[in-house]
């Protein structure tokens, strides 16, 4: 088997962010516990975002690093007791793509403690095709369950809902028995998609993406929100009292204007979900469970798989808010 390995390295050349596809050798990564034969990752938008000029927050700390903020593979070598070679595991953020190597290579040398095991009722590209932005989603339900938000208490709201996570917020929602109402900039092209993936209801993004008053008709019981800015505010200001809404992205803008009469009138709960350094337990609880309800037949219909060559390409298509569903990336293709 040759020395060699495919990989996108991200990189700044004369100040210009570029992801390229380039070979590299067991030599160029660094020396960690666990090293891993990776089957796939995925494209998130933060994958695009490490790649923009326009990031306000800088993605890649340390360039040239291998980008990809998550993988999922096969244990090769350990010298971690928790870990053998053979064992399917996964990685979402702990900094990959931002202060370590990432997924968009065939091999990883991780940090153990980076380490999740991949359930057994999971393959290893149904992990990825989940991937940080389907655990995320996971993470928002948690979160809305973990605050006692039932399904007859009323309608959720999911924004950026053609998106990655919007679309595994959708489908593990629907499958609790939620009545899901879905914010898209794209009814048109992808409602009958939403629909098939348990949405009841369909709104316009422009609908929710305008000015709004401190408080509106309570009509959210809880709130995915992908989306941040005016998006945001308005989704807080229609938010039912003693809902919750939990916000995880800001693809719509990272700043929001809104008053405390929702948080001091309604007792409305805004809850910030991060993957990135979430604990591990949490994380385990969040795979174990979406392992437990996400129905595998929705999640086929969620994504397309891609070759990793086409990284850049696609980077450049999720930013600009032309991605529907998930894309995973096969490394070996
Ligand atoms: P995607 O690009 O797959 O989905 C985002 C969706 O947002 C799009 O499909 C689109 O949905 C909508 N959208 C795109 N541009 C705009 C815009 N200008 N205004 C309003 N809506 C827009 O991204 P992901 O699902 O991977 O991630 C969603 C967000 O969550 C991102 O901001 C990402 O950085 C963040 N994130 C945060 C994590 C965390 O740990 N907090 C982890 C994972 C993701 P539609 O066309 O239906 O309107």
């Amino acid at each position: 088997m040759s020395d060699t390995f495919n990989a996108i390295v991200f990189d700044n050349v004369d100040d210009v962010k570029k992801g390229r596809l380039t070979e590299l050798s067991a030599a160029d990564l660094t020396d960690e516990k666990v090293h891993v034969d990776v089957s796939y990752s995925t494209v998130n938008y933060k994958d695009g975002l490490a790649l923009s000029e326009h990031s306000q927050v800088p993605i890649i700390q340390k360039p040239p690093l291998i980008g990809g903020i998550d993988l999922a593979g096969t244990v090769t070598e350990s010298s971690d007791s928790r870990w053998q070679a053979g064992d399917r595991v996964l990685v979402n953020g702990y900094g990959l793509s931002e202060r370590h190597h990432g997924g968009y290579a065939q091999k990883a040398h991780i940090n153990p403690d980076f380490l999740i095991r991949v359930p057994d009722a999971i393959s290893l590209e149904q992990a990825m095709a989940i991937g940080t932005a389907g655990y995320t989603a996971m993470l928002c339900v948690l979160a809305i369950e973990d605050h006692g938000v039932k399904p007859e208490d009323g309608k959720v709201l999911v924004t950026g809902a053609s998106g990655g996570v919007g679309t595994v917020a959708i489908s593990l929602l629907s499958s609790l028995g939620y009545d899901v109402v879905a914010s898209s900039g794209r009814v048109a092209e992808n409602g009958d998609f939403l629909k098939g993936l348990g949405a009841s209801e369909l709104i316009e993004r422009d609908a929710l993406s305008r000015d709004s008053k401190p408080v509106e008709k309570e009509t959210w019981a809880a709130v995915v929100d992908c989306v941040g800015g005016k998006t945001l505010a308005t989704a807080i200001a229609q938010t039912q009292y003693a809902g919750i809404v939990t916000m995880c992205g800001l693809t719509g803008g990272s700043t929001i204007q809104t008053t405390v009469i929702p948080f001091i009138l309604r007792a409305v709960r805004l809850a910030g979900i991060d993957s990135v350094m979430a604990p591990l337990d949490l994380r385990q609880r969040a795979w174990d469970r979406l392992a437990e309800i996400l129905d595998l037949n929705k999640l086929a219909e969620i994504y397309s798989i891609e070759p990793l060559a086409k990284v850049p390409e696609l980077t450049d298509k999720i930013l600009q808010g032309k991605v529907k569903g998930r894309i995973v990336i096969d490394v070996n293709a």
